[in-house]
């Protein structure tokens, strides 16, 4: 049987789009500061492990780069994308699993990370409007804030 979202569907674009991990733990709550926090409802979602981890010139990242690198050009063109925001998490696996950085320099690499990937999309799109935050846990309340980062030069 098929099932029908109680959503409402608006067809209207809000021209921004975000890149952040894919982890369905914190999914929810990029979702919710996104919509809420910065006020972007209905924005374009690049979502794939890591996040802006891709954009940022790791050769473990080489293939998924150029996913994201074309995934950016299509959204400008087609979705008109004037703004993009990236998302870094706090204790994100792909950096200790795929970049295998121990747990104390995790932190400081995802910041030079955002840095290099808000260049890369202002290099690729030509966008100048590029935010990036820093996703921090608190697990004793169960709950995450997200730091504004610096990624202007
Ligand atoms: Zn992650």
């Amino acid at each position: 049987m098929a099932y029908t979202s109680s959503l409402t569907y608006e067809p209207e674009r809000i021209h921004a789009a975000a890149i952040y991990c894919s982890d369905g733990r914190v999914g929810a709550h990029f979702d919710d500061f996104l919509t809420h926090g910065l006020k972007l409802p209905r924005y374009d979602r690049v979502a794939l492990p890591g996040g802006p981890a891709s954009l940022a010139g790791h050769t473990e990242t080489h293939l998924e780069e150029k996913g994201v690198v074309d995934e950016l050009r299509f959204l400008v063109e087609a979705h008109e994308l004037e703004r993009v925001v990236l998302i870094a998490h706090q204790g994100c696996a792909f950096y200790g699993a795929r970049l295998k950085l121990p747990e104390a320099y995790l932190e400081p690499q995802q910041r030079i990370d955002l840095l290099k990937a808000a260049d890369r999309v202002r290099e690729i799109t030509g966008i100048t409007e590029v935010d990036a935050f820093f996703a921090r846990l608190d697990l004793d309340a169960r709950r995450i804030s997200f730091d504004p980062v610096s990624v202007t030069r």
